[in-house]
Formats: C-alpha cells, sequence, structure tokens
C-alpha cells in the first residue's frame, strides 16, 4: 500500500492502510498519469485516486469518504467527454484494475468486472462465437457506457447494452452491497439502465450474450463517398435502412479520410460522408444483404470484409488514442429530415480538424421495441442518436473545435427530438439532463432518493433526489 506526504487534509494514511489497492496522491509519481482521461481537455486534480483491488477496498473508499465529508467520483473506462471520472479535491475510486470477465458459454452470459473495457469483453465473447451488445469502439469503459445505455453495432438486432444487462453488483451510498436485477433491488436494477454513475459504485456487470456471424465472424467496414454526395447518400439511407434486415446495421458520419492505411493515399485527407456497416447474419445470405449497401451511387472506397466481430470494434481505436482534445453535443433524431441534411452539408464543409466527425446511430430495431418506461433510457420510439465530435491533438485548437461543435449543433437541435444521449454529453446544465429522461426523470429522482438521499454520487450527470436537491 503507498501512503503519500502530499495527503493532508483527512486521515487518507488510515486509508491506506485499510485497503489493498493503491492509493495516489498530489506530489506521487504517478499522480498527473492517474489523474488523465481520455479527454486531453480535462485537467482535474483529485485528493487523491484509490486504485480498487476488489469490491471490499470500494466499500472501504465509499465509507471513508462520507465520514470525512469528501466527494467521491468514480473511474470506469475514464472516457466520459465531460471528465467525470475525476474531479478536484475528490476521492477517486478507480476501478482500472479490476478487468476480469467470466464466459458461460452455456448460459450465454458474460460477467464482467467494472474497470474492464469493451475491447475486453469482446476479446473474451468472441472466442465463443459470440457478443453482447456494446458500442462502437473498443477502449471505452464498460461501466460507464453500460450504466448510460449503450449504443452501438448490435443494438438494431439485440437492443442496447441496458437491454442485456442481467444483474449488477453495487455499492451504495452507505457503503453497503447489494445485487440489482429483476428480481432483487428491482426499482435499482431500473434506474442502472440508463441512469447513468447516480446510484452507486458498481463493481461487475451479467449481460446476456448472443451468437453472432460466423462463430464470431462478421462481415463488417466502411463504405466512403464523396462529400459531395451527402445529400443522397443521407437520403437513400434513411430510406434503406427501415428495409434492411437486423442483421445488418450502420452508422453514417461525416469525416476526413484517416492519412493511414488501408485507406488508398490518394484519398488521405479528403472530406467524406460514410457509412460502416457490421452484417453479422448467416454468411451464406451475406451477398445478397450486402449487396444494396455496395452497389449505391459512387463510392470512393467499399471496405466490407470478413472479420472477428472484436476486430471491428477495434477498427478506430489507434485513430483516436488517449489524450486527445474532445468536445461532443449530442440529440437523438426522430428522423433524418431534408432540414438536418441542409445542416450537415453546411458544416460538414467546415469540418475544423481531420480528427472532427459527426455520426449518427440507429435507435431501432429491437431498441424501439422495448418501451420506453421499461428502463430509464428514454428515447426509444426510433431514428438516431446524433452527436457531433470535435477532436484534435493540439491543445490550441481547443476553441476551434468546441465552437465549430456548438455552432452545428445549435443549427441542427430545431430538428432533433428534443434531447440527447447522457453519454454523449458535456456538462450541459440540469435542463439538458432532465430532457434526456424525459418522463423517466422523475421516477428516477424517487429513486435517488430511496438509494442516494445525500446525493453522494453526484460527479455524474446527476439525477437529483426527489424532494430537492442536497449536494
Ligand atoms: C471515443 C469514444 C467512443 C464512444 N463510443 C460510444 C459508443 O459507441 N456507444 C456508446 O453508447 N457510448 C460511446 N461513448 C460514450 C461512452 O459511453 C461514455 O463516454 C462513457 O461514460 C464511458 O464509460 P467509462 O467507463 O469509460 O467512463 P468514465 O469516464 O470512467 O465514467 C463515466 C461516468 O460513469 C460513472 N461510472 C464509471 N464507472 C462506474 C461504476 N463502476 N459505477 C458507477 N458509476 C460509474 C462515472 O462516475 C462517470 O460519471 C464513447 C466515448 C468515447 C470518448
Amino acid at each position: 500500500m503507498t501512503t503519500s506526504a502530499g495527503l493532508t487534509t483527512a486521515p487518507y494514511e488510515d486509508l491506506a492502510a485499510a485497503v489493498r489497492g493503491n492509493l495516489i496522491a498530489p506530489g506521487d509519481p504517478e499522480y498527473d498519469q492517474a489523474r488523465a482521461v481520455y479527454n486531453g481537455m480535462i485537467d482535474k486534480h483529485p485528493a487523491a485516486i484509490a486504485r480498487c483491488r476488489d469490491t471490499a477496498d470500494v466499500i472501504t473508499c465509499v465509507r471513508f469518504a462520507r465520514e470525512h465529508g469528501i466527494e467521491i467520483a468514480v473511474r470506469g473506462g475514464g472516457h466520459n467527454g465531460a471528465g467525470l471520472a475525476v474531479w478536484d479535491d475528490a476521492l477517486v475510486i478507480d476501478l482500472s484494475l479490476l478487468r476480469s470477465t467470466t464466459v458461460s458459454p452455456q448460459n450465454h452470459t458474460v460477467r464482467v468486472d467494472a474497470g474492464c473495457t469493451w475491447a475486453d469483453v469482446d476479446h473474451a465473447t468472441v472466442a465463443f462465437g459470440m457478443a453482447t451488445p456494446s458500442g462502437f469502439l473498443g477502449s471505452t469503459g464498460v461501466a460507464g457506457l453500460a450504466l448510460g445505455g449503450g449504443i452501438g453495432y448490435l443494438a438494431r438486432r439485440f437492443g442496447l447494452t441496458v437491454d442485456n444487462l442481467l444483474a449488477a453488483d453495487v455499492v451504495l451510498a452507505d457503503g453497503t452491497f447489494v445485487t440489482a436485477s429483476a428480481d432483487s433491488h428491482s426499482d435499482l436494477f431500473w434506474a442502472l439502465r440508463g441512469g447513468g454513475g447516480n446510484f452507486g459504485v458498481v463493481t461487475s456487470f451479467t449481460f446476456r450474450c448472443h451468437d453472432i456471424g460466423d462463430h464470431g465472424m462478421i462481415i463488417g467496414g466502411p463504405v466512403l463517398y464523396d462529400l459531395a454526395d451527402t445529400p443522397e447518400v443521407m437520403r437513400w439511407y434513411r430510406e434503406l435502412l427501415p428495409s434492411l434486415p437486423e442483421e445488418l446495421s450502420g452508422w453514417i458520419a461525416l469525416l476526413t479520410i484517416p492519412p493511414a492505411p488501408p485507406f488508398p493515399q490518394e484519398l488521405w485527407g479528403r472530406k467524406a460522408c460514410g457509412i460502416v456497416w457490421c452484417y453479422t447474419g448467416p454468411h451464406d445470405r451475406a451477398d445478397e444483404v450486402l449487396e444494396p449497401v455496395k452497389t449505391f451511387g459512387s463510392p470512393l472506397v467499399v471496405g466490407l470484409h470478413a472479420m472477428p466481430f472484436n476486430v471491428l470494434q477495434g477498427a478506430f481505436d489507434a485513430l483516436y488514442p488517449a489524450g486527445l482534445q474532445w468536445y461532443w453535443r449530442t440529440d437523438f433524431f426522430n428522423e433524418i429530415s431534408d432540414e438536418a441534411i441542409d445542416v450537415h452539408v453546411k458544416y460538414g464543409a467546415q469540418l475544423p480538424t481531420g480528427h472532427s466527425t459527426m455520426h449518427l446511430y440507429p435507435i431501432d430495431g429491437a431498441v424501439s421495441r422495448v418501451p420506453a418506461d421499461a428502463t430509464a433510457f428514454a428515447y426509444r420510439e426510433g431514428g438516431f442518436a446524433g452527436v457531433i465530435v470535435g477532436v484534435d491533438p493540439d491543445p490550441a485548437n481547443a476553441g476551434l473545435i468546441t465552437q465549430w461543435a456548438r455552432d452545428y449543433w445549435e443549427a441542427l437541435h430545431p430538428t432533433s427530438a428534443g434531447g440527447g444521449y447522457i453519454n454523449f454529453m458535456m456538462l450541459e446544465g440540469q435542463d439538458r439532463i432532465r430532457a434526456a429522461y424525459r418522463g423517466n426523470y422523475d421516477r428516477l429522482a424517487q429513486i435517488k432518493q430511496r438509494y442516494d438521499p445525500d446525493n453522494t454520487f453526484h460527479i455524474c450527470q446527476n439525477i437529483q433526489p426527489a424532494g430537492g436537491p442536497n449536494p
């Protein structure tokens, strides 16, 4: 156990002695690395970072923080755009050492420690020809993504991540431990499926898995078009998507073609409109199902290949490493209207940096078959989750990417369904959090009052306990 001279305001030596993990404090050699998160814009200075080794460490940290009046931040994968895994002067409960997975091929489940990334989970399940719905990237943390909703390649076919959550082990605000599932603490289980980090520290998740592709081999990759083709591609995509079998999903993007293989060198740096497809059905039907997406228009690149599902999941990880400047804005959309397409054309032409991009992810199929009040995740009636992402390695461009994303969002917001996905939000205020949960907010506030009346877990997209804020 490490102790530190930098810890002065609370008896952190006691905490250091009580836990099996490392307590990292200002002045320690690992401090700057331990407080860094995925978004390079975030520069928080916690009082201490506890790298927990087990659930007992988490319980000890929660009790210590409560006893000494210290704010708590919780770190899963550290990927949150708003940087909510770290906070000035807080005790960070860092779960990144908890990385084990246990697959049950018989039960089609995987049990996942809360410090895992999705790459850890996909690695574990694809070996058995299975996957559980997650996102579109391997490096994202399981915990934050799973608690906020989880929108990914498998959503059309198998639902959101929260729709495949079977149980969660949770350390509550008073330091007690419960397992939430449909049969146990079902109110908490409802809230955890979209309610984010508001209700406790989840130490492990159990997810349902599904057989995908040919023993985990799927067919996927990007099809890219000239940026000038954006209106035609978007109109075609919005008409085509509902007619496709749910084994095929694809998200549409405006982007700059990365200056790296496998993209042809003559296209490097060119702005484009693209769709990244993922087909998880039987391979003997693939030619027929993929025919329309291969033959439409005049693509610059048709990069569809058979690959293990986890390879597609990890395909963009290297393009977006940790430490880039990151500012994004989000909304849900019931449709891609002609008015919205005009906005995309305008701001797509102004992509401010090579990493900056806009994505629309389908919210349909299995996601829409779940009633809006069945889990905390509220936007299910069909459409898209949109995200406008300003990204660049250079801190000098932070203002540029932020302004572009804000302007684009302001112009597009009138075409939206009203609220955004909490996992794609920055710190945007209480009205935006309410809008994200719509009719589910009041029930969430009641459950928050039951499980965390003092709002111990408020460093998140915060749902305030019913009966008034109690920060
Ligand atoms: C490059 C990139 C790609 C992404 N792609 C997708 C995608 O395809 N689909 C999608 O749905 N989302 C996606 N996201 C959004 C992602 O879901 C959120 O950023 C999410 O917060 C990441 O989870 P994390 O564990 O890494 O977060 P962290 O930054 O560690 O934490 C985020 C929030 O969750 C809380 N939290 C973390 N761990 C726990 C825990 N164990 N118990 C309780 N609360 C906890 C934290 O307190 C914090 O409030 C992406 C994000 C990035 C940056």
